[in-house]
């Protein structure tokens, strides 16, 4: 890497880079002491933060404030909802999140089509197929493809079919770069996570319909109105709504993003032919692109640009020292040598159009390299 060069980061999907507002915010929280459950001035004062919080996370998602639980990200609201479902029928979307997927290894898979997009004809005949299942699990955007999936009518069958069935929504994905009404889902609960909408690591959200309830996932003290115990990550709850505030606030940016994402798959496409976008043909949010190169692994390609100054990240696991190929692209019918050769480009706010164009420079110099 050429060490003069500012490294370019293009991982927003894995965790975004953090607005200035906001770390000015969490580090003003930080140096204040108080402990939201505390009935002292100091207590009232962080339990402020936490209020205001609390409306401004709402207020993104069209909820009332009593229905947002905050917690230590999407992950544990994730295990929350599931460990309500332990030995019930749960039907999810085979292009999960692993919170999921792990959470739930009981549960039956609603296939996807090769563009990424929940088959909504599999979906009913898995409802019919047997008892009305408790809970559904479909997220709102896909972490390795960008592909929005169809949670409002996938509601609307699964509540015809059964009004019982709940369904949940991860919309980690999804949180400042579409807008977003809990409410016009018709989704009975919903995660979101901080990091991902340029907020702080480690502080996350549970938001759930009103009337229905939820196991306990933490046991301890009666924070979170009983429904999360532990004690408040003040800071990062507080850096949490003002990063909601403005992710609402700036979704009309999210245009300019999406006009750097189209030139760089654009520009992609026509310097290789051996370049796949996977999900190309079906809604996307406007930041993400999952490219497979043919015959070239992504972790070479990782590598490759990591040395040229470009973090990038592929939808591969690695496990025991093996890569595994991602169960998103298989679910899409990719094979795993093509899913094995898959990139994910994820830009964010802070994604500007020089750096576009050199990563393009990048990827171009570095698949001629590969094919020959
Ligand atoms: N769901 C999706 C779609 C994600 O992309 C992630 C993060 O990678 C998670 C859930 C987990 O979120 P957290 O890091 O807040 O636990």
């Amino acid at each position: 890497m050429d060490m003069m060069k500012t490294p370019v980061y293009l991982d927003y999907n894995a965790t975004a880079r953090i607005r200035p507002q906001v770390i000015e915010l969490v580090r003003k929280v930080m140096g204040e002491v108080g402990n939201a459950s505390s009935v002292h001035g100091f207590g009232r004062a962080a339990r402020k933060y936490v209020e205001d919080a609390r409306t401004q996370v709402a207020d993104l998602i069209n909820v009332r404030a009593p229905q947002v639980i905050f917690n230590s990200g999407a992950t544990e609201g994730i295990n929350t909802v599931l460990c309500g479902f332990k030995d019930k029928r749960i039907l999810i979307s085979a292009i999960e999140h692993p919170a999921v997927l792990e959470s739930a290894p009981h549960s039956e898979k609603i296939p996807v089509t090769e563009d990424g997009v929940v088959d909504l004809a599999a979906f009913e005949k898995l409802l019919k197929d047997g008892a009305p299942p408790a809970l559904i699990c479909v997220m709102l955007v896909n972490s390795e493809t960008g592909v929005i999936q169809p949670v409002k009518e996938i509601a609307e069958i699964a509540k015809t079919h059964s009004p019982e069935t709940l369904v949940m929504t991860d919309a980690v994905q999804a949180a400042g770069r579409i807008p977003l009404d809990f409410n016009d889902l018709g989704a009975d609960f919903m995660v979101l996570s901080a990091h991902k909408m340029a907020g702080p690591q480690g502080v996350g959200a549970l938001i759930f319909r009103e009337g229905v309830s939820f196991e306990k996932f933490m046991c301890g003290g009666g924070q979170e109105s009983r429904q999360r115990a532990g004690t408040h990550n003040t800071a990062g709850i507080a850096g949490m709504g003002l990063a909601a505030q403005l992710a609402g606030e700036n979704l009309p940016a999210y245009e300019d993003i999406t006009k750097l994402r189209d030139t760089l798959e654009n520009e992609i496409r026509k310097a290789t032919n051996r370049a796949v976008i996977y999900g190309a043909n079906a809604p996307r949010v406007g930041n993400t692109s999952n490219i497979g190169l043919s015959g070239a692994d992504a972790q070479t390609q990782l590598m490759s640009l990591d040395l040229e100054g470009f973090a990038v990240s592929s939808g591969s696991a690695c496990s025991s020292g093996a890569w595994k190929a991602s169960h998103v692209l298989t679910a899409m019918g990719a094979d795993e040598a093509e899913a094995k050769s898959a990139l994910r480009i994820s830009l964010g706010w802070a994604t500007t159009s020089a750096e576009i164009d050199a990563f393009i420079k990048a990827y171009k110099k570095m698949a001629d390299r590969l094919s020959s």
